[in-house]
């Protein structure tokens, strides 16, 4: 396939001289040259094979689509990751959209897309949108690598250097989070979700301070073995932390906080109302999407601005939340929604309805996934915040070119496609379920159960 980037070899002899500078590893060199002898003047290129790689270098199951060409050396990743239900988006790629894309050109994204989403008949479900994810984002790397552009460039370039970023500050105790808070904000975050244990209750997002908090107080006995969560205590505990982190931190941070769909309808009305004065910079799923027709009444009675969409799969759940104005930053977690291409379109939407991004970027995207995001986030106008986690060792010797944070901005790769290299061998390391780690193992990534005092299952 001719490119029509006339300073193809131009941008080839910058990379090449980067490497010479020491900015780019011999691996991903001998990539770039791959690439550049398999495209020269050769029609497109079409599928060849279509492999799955999944791998758990953070515990959490991380599923990468990677699809080779006939072309030797030209070849892309692309995020697929439903950790809850990663043996499930296996299956669906190989036995299903590998059958369905062989020998398929690779230059028709769109068109490939509208494919795979096509072919199921019942769609815009988890396993096939993430597995039409994957390969969505293979294809975008692959035309990245092909053109020698980021894939930012393929869509226009960007329209912000950066993205701001927020991070989690947790704690079993209030004062606990509140110090957590500062010193990201020492380390150059101005964005920082707060979430705090309620002690003698289970809580949501305050990890280090375990069950209940580190207080004495004993954990609550209900009708069941488990611990319990109420809603009722968890929001005037949250309440309290806002007034601490506005007390100790000052008006200056932007403070976020993540209800997880945990309460009634009518407790986030006053959940929202009653969070107003901390000026949050969002309160996140504050509703299940099963109750998303009481956002109108969130809206009418307070500013507090609202966010979500990570639990989404479907359009019929974000158009009307953004055509109608029900929420202020969409948060849909981009290879669940089905990847690259329909999620530019969500953004694009949003622009003209006032709604801002907020990409769902936890520890269960993988790093191609987050570098889905930040390129979302440096191309479109209505970028908001970016969720940031930190890639650890493990990651990175699996990944390589991550995304990477400064002074609490996220930066895109600048190397073609999304500039990700994976390292299959070291991504064999760190195999699903090795030894059934964590509270997870045993259910194979799926979650546990979450009740009230009562015994009834509640949301988590
Ligand atoms: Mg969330």
């Amino acid at each position: 396939m001719k490119s029509s980037n006339p300073s193809r070899r131009g941008i080839f002899r910058s990379i090449a001289a980067a490497g010479l500078a020491g900015l780019v590893t011999p691996r991903e060199e001998r990539a770039q040259q791959a690439v550049e002898k398999a495209v020269r003047g050769l029609p497109a290129p079409k599928i060849k094979d279509i492999q799955v790689i999944e791998t758990a270098p953070a515990g959490s199951r991380l599923t990468v689509v990677k699809i080779l060409t006939d072309q030797d050396g030209l070849y892309g990743y692309g995020c697929g990751t439903f950790t809850q239900r990663a043996d499930l988006v296996k299956p669906a790629v190989e036995r299903y959209l590998k059958p369905l894309l062989m020998n398929h050109p690779v230059d028709k994204i769109e068109d490939t897309w509208q494919l795979c989403y096509d072919s199921s008949y019942w769609k815009n479900g988890p396993v096939l949108n993430n597995a039409i994810s994957g390969v969505d984002q293979a294809l975008w790397d692959i035309k990245g690598r092909m053109a020698k552009m980021p894939v930012y460039d393929l869509v226009g370039g960007k329209c912000r250097e950066a993205a701001d970023a927020y991070t989690h500050a947790s704690g079993g105790e209030i004062q606990q989070c509140v110090d957590q808070a500062k010193m990201f904000m020492e380390q150059g975050f101005r964005n920082v979700r707060v979430q705090v244990n309620t002690p003698g209750f289970e809580g949501y997002g305050a990890g280090g301070g375990g069950r209940g908090g580190t207080s004495n107080v004993p954990m609550v006995k209900g009708l069941h073995d488990g611990s319990v969560f109420e809603p009722l205590p968890y929001i005037r505990r949250a309440l309290k932390l806002f007034e601490a982190c506005r007390t100790q931190l000052g008006e200056e941070v932007n403070l976020l906080h993540d209800v997880h769909e945990r309460v009634t309808p009518n407790q986030a009305v006053q959940f929202a109302k009653d969070a107003e004065k901390f000026k949050l910079l969002f309160l996140e799923d504050a509703l299940s999407p099963e109750d998303i027709a009481y956002f109108r009444q969130i809206k009418q009675q307070c500013a507090t601005p609202i966010a979500m969409g990570e639990l989404f799969n479907s359009p019929h759940e974000w158009t009307p939340l953004m055509s109608e104005r029900l929420i202020d930053y969409i948060r849909v977690h981009v290879s669940q929604a089905g990847g690259f291409t329909p999620c530019r379109k969500i953004a694009i939407l949003g622009e003209h309805f006032g709604v801002k991004t907020a990409w769902h970027g936890p520890g269960d995207v993988s790093p191609i996934g987050h570098m889905a995001n930040v390129t979302l986030d440096v191309v479109s106008y209505n970028f908001g915040v970016q969720e940031y986690s930190a890639f650890n060792a493990n990651t990175r010797e699996v990944f390589h070119g991550v995304p990477v944070l400064e002074d609490g901005y996220i930066w895109p790769s600048t190397k073609p496609g999304w500039g990700i290299e994976v390292d299959e061998k070291a991504a064999a390391k760190f195999p699903f379920t090795a030894d059934g780690r964590g509270p997870r193992g045993p259910l194979n990534g799926g979650w546990g159960e979450l009740r009230r005092r009562d015994g009834q299952i509640i949301k988590q």
